[in-house]
């Protein structure tokens, strides 16, 4: 009975063993396998630690390149603001000798089947002087020298007329008041130099689109440094009123000229002020415009050339860095005509739409010529002309007048009248200039 109970116990233990083993051999299995997981998940850390190890360091890079080109960015624009006001100190000396009142002359050129074979042009010289001639007179009086700061004959094209009046029109971008006026007879040209005869032709564009082109371009390629806004208005004055010219229902308003300065630069606050980007945008509010004009010219016999244009851009620009805001309205102002009118035959309304505009020409001769003369008082306040561009005329504005004549006999004395009127108003700046 020993033995059998020693045999059941080892029997017992035999059992005990092999359940053991068979839980150990299932435990090593179990660590086998956990063992192997670990070995995948430690392969996939050292991959993964490789990759964060890669992108840190690119990072790094990146977190470099960027802070160096932050670094040259301030460079840039703090060299830039030096250049700018360099550049602003330069034109002042520039226009401290030269004066801020500019005159050039522009001759057309005969126009086709027009040509009697006989021009009253007789000469253009280098320094802006241009000779008259009458040929049907002959001696002294037949001949009649006037000087200009420069004088465009015939052949000069808009690119080279626009490339002479570009660096007055960026100064709109550095915070400066312009004025161009295109002055002369009806037929002499104004409107071909401000508009072109074409807005469909990029080549004949007038003054107008290349300085808007010219400012959108130069506006661009500050985006870095200043965010500049371009918003223009177009108005027209006709017998001493006002008008829209950009209101899209026709409406006829007359509107108000505010003579107090305005914080945002706006002396006619109530005419439409339209946000431009591009020079499509302008040439669509052109459109506009000229078509709002041609409503009044069919009611009124060519109108047009009895009212002034003005369209007016207001540039806004904020410096990024200094967070400072420049300021800068450009004036194109196309002018009724110069020619004067035979008071004996012109009755009724003609005889109003010539008196208006007479007054109107004549207060503006008046505002330029004192602000030439430096006087104290300034007659702005003769004509609505003068009083819508009063902020830019005279101060720190700059003013360049076209003026513009025809090279036909038959308009000798209009070409004489308007060279005395242009030489009035240019006559004691051109001196000043010529004794520098
Ligand atoms: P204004 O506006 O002074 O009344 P316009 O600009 O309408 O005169 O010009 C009268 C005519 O002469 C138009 O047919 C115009 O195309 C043409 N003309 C004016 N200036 C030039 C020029 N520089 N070259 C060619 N044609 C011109
Ligand atoms: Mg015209």
């Amino acid at each position: 009975s020993n033995d059998l109970s020693t045999f059941c116990i080892c029997g017992g233990k035999r059992d005990e063993i092999r359940i053991n083993s068979s839980h150990i051999s299932k435990q090593v299995e179990r660590l086998d396998l956990q063992q192997n997981q670990l070995e995948v998940l430690k392969s996939n850390f050292q991959e993964t630690r490789a990759t964060v190890k890669d992108a840190h360091s690119n990072w790094g890079d990146e977190l470099r390149r960027l802070e160096f080109h932050i670094k040259s960015l301030e460079v840039e624009s703090s060299s830039y603001h030096k250049l700018l006001e360099e550049n602003r100190l330069l034109y002042n000396t520039v226009q401290d000798l030269k004066g801020t009142i500019r005159v050039f002359c522009r001759v057309r050129p005969f126009l086709p089947g027009q040509t009697d074979g006989l021009s009253t042009i007789d000469y253009i010289g280098e320094n802006g002087n241009i000779m008259i001639v009458n040929p049907h007179k002959h001696g002294k009086d037949a001949r009649k020298v006037f000087t200009f700061n420069k004088v465009f004959g015939a052949n000069v094209t808009q690119q080279q007329v626009f490339g002479d009046t570009q660096p007055l029109i960026r100064s709109v971008l550095d915070g400066y008041n312009v004025c161009i006026f295109a002055y002369g007879q009806t037929g002499s040209g104004k409107t071909y130099t401000m508009n072109g005869p074409d807005l469909t032709t990029e080549e004949t564009w007038g003054v107008n689109y290349r300085a808007l082109n010219d400012l959108f371009e130069i506006s661009n390629s500050r985006l870095d440094f200043i965010r500049y806004e371009v918003r223009v208005q177009m108005i027209e004055i006709y017998n001493e009123q006002v008008r829209d010219l950009l209101v899209s229902d026709g409406t006829n308003r007359r509107l108000d000229i505010w003579n107090i300065s305005q914080p945002n630069g706006l002396n006619v606050p109530d005419a439409s002020l339209v946000p431009v980007k591009c020079t499509q945008d302008v040439l669509d509010l052109m459109l506009i415009g000229q078509k709002n004009r041609a409503v009044g010219a069919t009611a009124l016999n060519e109108r047009s050339s009895r009212s002034h244009s003005v369209l007016a851009v207001h540039v806004h620009g904020k410096e990024l860095v200094s967070g400072s805001i420049l300021r800068g309205c450009l004036h194109l102002v196309d002018l009724a005509g110069s020619e004067r009118v035979d008071k004996s035959e012109a009755v009724g309304e003609r005889l109003r739409e010539a008196q208006h505009i007479n007054r109107s020409l004549s207060a503006l001769g008046d505002v330029i010529s004192s602000l030439a003369q430096k006087n104290k008082h300034i007659p702005y306040r003769n004509s609505k002309l003068t009083q819508v561009l009063q902020d830019s005329l005279g101060g720190q504005a700059k003013t360049l007048m076209f003026v513009h004549i025809n090279p036909e006999v038959s308009s000798f004395g209009e070409t004489i009248s308007t060279l005395k009127f242009a030489e009035r108003v240019a006559s004691i700046e051109l001196g000043a200039a010529r004794s520098n």
